[in-house]
């Protein structure tokens, strides 16, 4: 037994950025409690590469709330813009 632990070992803090990222929606859409918002808070202080996919996601869904009125943007159109900004990237037009 010779592996380096630096945590308690519990299932308690985050593992690695995996869980960050995927909680990443979670916390933006304030479905996760106060503890939880917490961690992930922590991680994306400590964590660039992190931040940087955070505040992506951050511009995303302000993108999407911005070219639409209504208080919540259907399912179609968040995955029609979506489409649109991975065309864009990928430097198609049509
Ligand atoms: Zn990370």
């Amino acid at each position: 037994m010779s592996h380096h632990c630096t945590g308690a070992g519990t299932g308690d803090q985050l593992s690695d950025c995996t869980e960050a990222l995927l909680r990443v929606y979670e916390f933006l859409d304030g479905e996760m409690g106060p503890a939880e918002c917490a961690k992930i808070q922590a991680h994306l202080d400590a964590c660039g590469p992190c931040l940087k996919q955070y505040n992506l996601d951050l511009a995303l869904k302000a993108l999407i709330r911005r070219s639409c009125a209504c208080e919540q943007a259907p399912v179609e159109l968040r995955t029609t813009i979506l489409h649109r900004i991975t065309m864009v990237r990928l430097g198609g037009t049509d």
